[in-house]
């Protein structure tokens, strides 16, 4: 299916590793013009690089903390004009409810609720003015189903989704497109990372703490970043014009609802 999207410039925030880079990567494939962003500059560099190399766009990179005022700021002085924006940073550290002062949450709003927002309303005027649009943020099957471990996460997330649910009802009619993409496991550092802490909890190794997780999932095992790319891909494309405000949740079955 061609996405119809060739020549269109994204911008995807914190996009040097995991989901963030596996949705560039499928952008890239589609033919569109990119500006990454992440903390590290060599792990940018590298993807950027490798991203020219397999697809033949046009890829700038701005190393910054996207969560920061001073990083955004020169992530959208680079960006110039952008039809496509996937937000993106970092989640929350897991803990239990007891642990999250004022400040921990004020953290987590700013990562994860108050950036992406700050984002949108920086290029939605811009995709308004022309007529066409795409935003997807990054989220988490935790707005569905919460995990106790990441109520930071949970709490954030929940935030951005009400901001998302009015919000994209007003753009649509201007042809910009708002959507959310919810991933469950996928097979990333930060998995990797969360598989650590089920290991130190646990008493266990963390292939066994893998295990355990990977028998959670009716599909059997991780999703990949490549896969979530593509899905990414199809909600910034010509085709979900009519696909305004939801909650894709990709999560190989892990959350057991029938809605
Ligand atoms: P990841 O593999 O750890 O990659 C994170 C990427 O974001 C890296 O490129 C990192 O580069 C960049 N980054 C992190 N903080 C940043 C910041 N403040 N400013 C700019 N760039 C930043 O993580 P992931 O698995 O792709 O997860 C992406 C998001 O999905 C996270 O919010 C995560 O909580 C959420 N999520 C993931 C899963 C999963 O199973 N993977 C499940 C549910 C939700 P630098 O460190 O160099 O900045």
């Amino acid at each position: 299916m061609d996405l119809g999207i060739a020549g269109k410039r994204a911008l995807v925030c914190a996009s040097s590793k995991g989901l963030g880079k596996g949705s560039a990567m499928m952008l890239a494939a589609n033919g569109v013009d990119l500006v990454l962003n992440a903390r590290g500059f060599e792990a940018l560099e590298a993807t950027a690089e490798e991203i020219r190399s397999t697809h033949g766009v046009s890829v700038t990179t701005v190393a910054a903390d996207i969560t920061s005022e001073d990083g955004r700021a020169k992530v959208l002085d680079a960006a110039g004009t952008i039809d496509i924006l996937v937000t993106n940073a970092g989640g929350p550290p897991p803990g239990l409810w007891s642990d999250w002062e004022r400040e921990d949450f004020i953290k987590a709003l700013d990562g994860n609720m108050l950036t992406p927002i700050a984002l949108m309303k920086a290029l939605l005027p811009g995709m308004i003015d022309r007529g066409w649009g795409r935003v997807v943020n990054i989220t988490s099957g935790s707005v569905k189903a919460p995990i106790a471990v990441l109520g930071l996460s949970n709490s954030a997330r929940a935030g951005l989704t009400g901001y998302v649910a009015g919000t994209a009802r007003q753009v649509a009619g201007k042809g910009v497109i708002i959507n959310n993409l919810l991933p469950g496991i996928h097979a990333t550092d930060r998995a990797a990372s969360l598989d650590q802490g089920v290991a130190d909890r646990e008493g266990i190794s963390v292939a066994d703490a893998k295990t355990m997780r990977e028998k959670t999932i009716p599909a059997g095992r991780y999703g990949t970043a490549e896969e979530f790319g593509a899905t990414c891909a199809f909600l910034c494309s010509q085709h979900a014009g009519f696909m305004v405000g939801q909650n894709i949740l990709l999560d190989g079955g892990a959350i057991n609802a029938t809605l």
